[in-house]
């Protein structure tokens, strides 16, 4: 059976896609760890300041307990990728207690193989990394990469988006990161904070490439209207001029674009961060991480602890929020991801893996002609004005009605 037929066959029938598929695939587990000291005005992940130290080896136990269901179903379905990167994400990763995060790993261990140099991040906030945690988390547990949320480096920014950290914390952490071995480390910058000019978003570029490391992402404060902080964003012609300042100052400073808002030194893109944008699958463990199987449907689970308590004690892997996806779904969730990266889409993979061509796309002569999109020899992919738009042109660019076959 061909790629793409075992793909359309798994569609239709709500069961397998075949082995050939699969290896063509990453596949990533994403862990969600749904406490914070305190909620960052900005933040639209879920997670909750009512937390006591043992409800974190409680939570250790159940992503155990979802890991080895959510493999059990997965053997059973016939996956048997193993895992090339894995993420803990929040909330804050980096308050969980070493002795709990190691259960954590120890059961992932169990429950899945994993690639060899698989990338294994844990997501912190730097006012948390003490010497102690850096040291436990480098000796006793797998993690190799650490990504550090900084956002800012000025204190009335911070404040701004009630951060708990200042420029000297994630000084500090880097600080303690690399004194213990860890040289894979993720700085996050926000850029479009209320009142921030050009000048001070140039100095935080500055300051996250002062220490050094192997990859950042830049990201665009984005609020709901409504928010209180809505009013102060800027528009989206300053909005663009900001990103085009820090892309151009990333550059100058040895950090390309691999995707519209990572930046990396050669050779540190982020697997985890590929994986979502160059389709593979995923498996979210913890309440509110969401799953992604292209051959078969996606699932999220509530943005409630007790909802997923819940699920664990009366349901087996996948979840009741899961959702089979329609070809044509594929398609367009597909364009939409990787038109992000810079490399583009590949179109004859995308051809074979999806059974769409996207060279034949109608809207595509349009895109071209406004400069907004370019063929290479093998690829699609966005011109620098295109990226500014890129939400836009993947919604229009391709035509398909949703919930048919492509
Ligand atoms: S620490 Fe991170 S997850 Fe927690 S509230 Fe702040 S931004 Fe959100």
């Amino acid at each position: 059976m061909s790629i793409v037929s075992s793909v359309k066959s798994a569609y239709f029938s709500g069961t397998v896609k075949t082995e050939n598929m699969v290896s063509k695939l990453m596949f990533g587990l994403y862990l969600h760890i749904p406490f914070c000291v305190h909620r960052c005005s900005y933040c639209d992940f879920y997670s909750s300041t009512q937390y006591r130290a043992e409800d974190f080896a409680a939570l250790a136990d159940k992503l155990v307990w979802e890991a080895g269901e959510a493999a059990a179903w997965l053997k059973a379905q016939g996956h048997s990728q193993p895992v090339t990167s894995i993420f803990l994400g929040g909330g804050t990763p980096s308050l969980m207690p070493l002795p709990d995060l190691q259960r954590v790993f120890e059961g992932l261990k169990k429950s899945f193989s994993w690639q060899e140099d698989a990338e294994i991040t844990l997501e912190a906030n730097p006012e948390t990394v003490t010497e102690a945690f850096a040291a436990g988390l480098r000796e006793q547990t797998p993690v190799n990469r650490v990504s550090l949320g900084a956002q800012s480096f000025q204190a009335r920014h911070l404040q701004t988006l009630e951060r708990l950290g200042s420029a000297e914390s994630i000084q500090q952490a880097v600080k303690r990161l690399r004194a213990v071995g860890f040289e894979n480390y993720s700085l996050d910058l926000i850029f479009g904070i209320p009142g921030q000019t050009p000048q001070e978003l140039v100095a935080d570029i500055e300051s996250v490439v002062a220490l050094q490391p192997k990859h950042t992402s830049f990201y665009s404060l984005t609020l709901k209207p409504g928010h209180k902080l809505y009013g102060g964003l800027p528009s989206d012609d300053t909005a663009a001029d900001l990103y085009e300042l820090g892309r151009g100052r990333l550059a100058e400073l040895g950090y390309e674009a691999y995707e519209i808002s990572n930046f990396c030194q050669p050779g540190f893109e982020s697997r985890h961060n590929q994986l979502y944008w160059q389709g593979g699958d995923f498996l979210g463990l913890g309440p509110s991480a969401a799953s992604r199987f292209f051959w078969n449907g996606r699932s999220h689970h509530r943005k409630q602890i007790a909802h997923w308590e819940t699920y664990l004690k009366t349901a087996s892997f996948p979840s009741p929020e899961f959702e089979a996806i329609t070809p044509n779904q594929t398609v367009l969730e597909s364009v939409f991801l990787e038109l992000r990266n810079r490399a583009g889409i590949p179109l004859e993979a995308f051809h074979t893996r999806y059974g769409y061509d996207l060279a034949q796309a109608q809207q595509l002569p349009f895109f071209e002609k406004q400069g907004l999109l370019e063929r290479t020899p093998t690829h699609l992919r966005l011109t620098s004005k295109g990226w500014l738009l890129a939400e836009g042109i993947a919604q229009r660019l391709v035509d398909l009605p949703v919930g048919q076959s492509a």
